[in-house]
């Protein structure tokens, strides 16, 4: 007998190493058993049977199944990229599907799998790439590196890249989607957003390329004579959301978890180094503020974090927003100490035992923002000790342990020569403002409570418009056949929307002002760190399989209806029907 792909991958794959590859589990008897990752808890409630090849939570998520499941739930995917993932670490081999039903995503991966070939070899054989290979070994990086981190040279020619994706049978509108080429907006035509510079492939955790970063590696200047940006970033795609990912994490995840530690960079030549020099546990931001998404996954492999940034704490710099959020989400946080001007590269390409050296060294924040404060200021002057406390009370004020708090404040007084409950007064007149970043309850963005009041299909409607109004482009998703699924409001909403704009908020459509001023504040509300883009996506196919799956049960009655009544005619009718949505609905969950 054949078994089929998906029984093939259970077979092989064991769903305690899977999920090990995620998060830390403890042996429980003959379970395992680990803080859920789904929502948010103290106490582990999650268990995996080995023996069932089953997970569950029996924590508030109670959420439960297969290895596939869990999958797509960790990396956020849908049920056919799981499959292909899960495939290919089995080593299954699935049948080749249809080019024309391949879903965009996939393709995109293709694409982005091949441009990364193509930069690799134009940095290793091409003539042109010479320049780009003597700066990577000049910066220290060596040949082996270069492989393994698959880097790359993009020509400096207008279509080289998109050319030859062409001739690989994708479409330049495709090659556009995947962050690698730009329209002109006066030509219409398409030209290659990376030219004349190194690249650095950004890989999922799967080490599938997603995206790319692209340093100049020579003075240029622009046709304007203004210099060039440092670095030209993949944009926000279907695959890639800059801050959702950490550089390196594909190749750190288990160091991390070996070494119960992971260090935080902030540039992609950082994370180079550091792994080049056997600090494999070492991940980078790419470019952006450290986000509550990115801290989240590294919590799920380890609850230590030291951060090597920038170490400049005056006003909201990122490194103290980044230390701030990591407090929050219950890291034990080292610092990394610098030295002054330079960066976890440059120290390790002078020595790497001195980057070993400031591993050792590193600094608890207490002693770290002491230290930072004490010596911007002279604490014998009134001035001095204002300015110490800007900096300090509002790092106190968010220590969510009242000892830990009190050792602080303590600590306070004595270094300003103060009284405890005149500090312990200035700290009760801290508030924070809408500028600080809400840490959600709930990973999940519909709360289960809220579940209980509303229909799912409504939550998802309701979500659906969030998402409309925070990247208006999504509407352009919607294509004619797809209103019929939705309810008349929330056609009559798009509608309006489309009409007179998304900002608009003064002539509402009749009755619906109170839905559609929650619509807005939850806009305003809602997490920062999601891709609109994508959670789009994913919503609009929940509801058309939540729709579909309404349909199908609504048309089997029908024709237990029309059975009991023998009206062949309406049988035959109705079966149609139903083959025709249950063929529906096995492409969107295949796709
Ligand atoms: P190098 O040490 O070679 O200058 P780096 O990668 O360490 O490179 P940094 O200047 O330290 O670069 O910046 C840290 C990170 O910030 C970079 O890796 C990159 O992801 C991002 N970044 C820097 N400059 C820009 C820019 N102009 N546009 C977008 N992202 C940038
Ligand atoms: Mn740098």
């Amino acid at each position: 007998m054949i078994s089929s792909p998906i029984e093939e991958i259970k077979n092989r794959l064991d769903i305690v190493e899977v999920i090990q590859g995620y998060i830390k589990l403890h042996k429980a008897g003959v379970n395992y058993r680990a803080i859920c990752p789904f929502h948010n808890e103290k106490k582990p409630s999650f268990f995996v049977s080995p023996v069932r090849q089953r997970w569950h939570c029996f924590g508030s998520c109670s959420e439960g199944g297969d290895i596939f499941k869990f999958v797509m739930k960790i990396e956020g995917l849908e049920f056919g990229d799981a499959l292909r993932l899960l495939a290919q670490r089995a080593g299954v081999e699935l049948k080749r599907q249809d080019p024309v039903l391949k879903t965009q995503r996939q393709r995109l991966y293709e694409i982005c799998e091949l441009a990364c070939s193509f930069f690799q070899k134009q940095l290793k054989v091409s003539s042109l790439g010479k320049e780009a290979r003597d700066y990577f070994l000049s910066r220290g990086i060596k040949e082996e590196t270069i492989d393994n981190w698959r880097l790359g040279y993009a020509p400096d020619m207008w279509n080289s890249l998109s050319d030859f994706l062409i001739s690989r049978g994708y479409i330049r509108q495709e090659v556009e989607k995947a962050g690698l080429a730009l329209k002109s907006q006066k030509t219409g035509s398409y030209f290659d957003r990376f030219r004349g510079r190194i690249i650095f492939p950004i890989f999922d955790f799967n080490s599938q390329p997603i995206g790319f970063g692209a340093r100049i590696f020579k003075q240029t200047k622009r046709a304007d004579g203004q210099d060039e940006s440092k670095y030209i970033n993949t944009p926000a795609t279907l695959l890639y959301d800059k801050s959702s990912v950490l550089y390196g994490l594909n190749r750190a995840g288990l160091e991390i978890r070996k070494k119960d530690a992971s260090v935080l960079v902030e540039g992609y030549m950082d994370a180079l180094m550091a792994h080049q020099a056997g600090y494999s546990n070492v991940v980078a931001v790419s470019g952006t503020a450290l986000t509550s998404y990115q801290l989240k996954t590294l919590k799920r492999y380890s609850d230590n974090l030291l951060i090597s940034f920038d170490m400049d704490l005056a006003g909201n710099s990122a490194t103290k927003r980044g230390i701030d959020l990591a407090q929050e989400i219950g890291f034990n946080i080292r610092i990394v100490v610098m030295p002054e001007g330079s960066d976890p590269a440059d120290v390790i390409l002078k020595d790497p035992n001195e980057w070993q050296n400031l591993i050792e060294k590193t600094k608890t924040i207490h002693d770290f923002y002491f230290e930072n404060a004490l010596s911007k200021f002279d604490r014998n002057t009134l001035e001095g000790k204002k300015g110490i406390s800007k900096i300090l009370l509002p790092v106190i004020k968010r220590i969510p342990d009242k000892i830990e708090q009190s050792v602080w404040i303590q600590d306070l007084a004595k270094a300003l020569l103060v009284k405890e409950e005149d500090v312990s007064e200035e700290l009760r007149k801290i508030t924070f403002g809408p500028g600080k970043e809400v840490m959600p309850e709930e990973s999940n963005y519909i709360s289960k409570d809220y579940c209980l009041s509303k229909s799912r299909k409504d939550l998802l409607e309701e979500f659906l418009l969030v998402l409309a109004v925070k990247s208006p482009g999504n509407l352009d998703l919607l294509k004619d056949q797809d209103y019929n699924l939705f309810s008349v409001r929330f056609c009559q909403i798009v509608k309006y929307f489309k009409e007179k704009g998304i900002g608009n908020r003064d002539s509402f459509p009749l009755g619906q002002e109170e839905f559609l001023n929650l619509i807005f504040t939850k806009a305003e509300i809602e997490q920062s760190d999601i891709n609109p883009c994508q959670e789009f996506e994913k919503c609009f196919r929940d509801f058309k399989v939540l729709t579909i799956r309404e349909k199908l049960a609504e048309i089997s009655k029908k024709i237990k209806e029309a059975e009991s009544e023998n009206n062949y005619e309406m049988i035959k009718y109705l079966t149609n029907e139903f083959n025709s949505f249950s063929k529906f609905r096995c492409d969107l969950e295949n796709a």
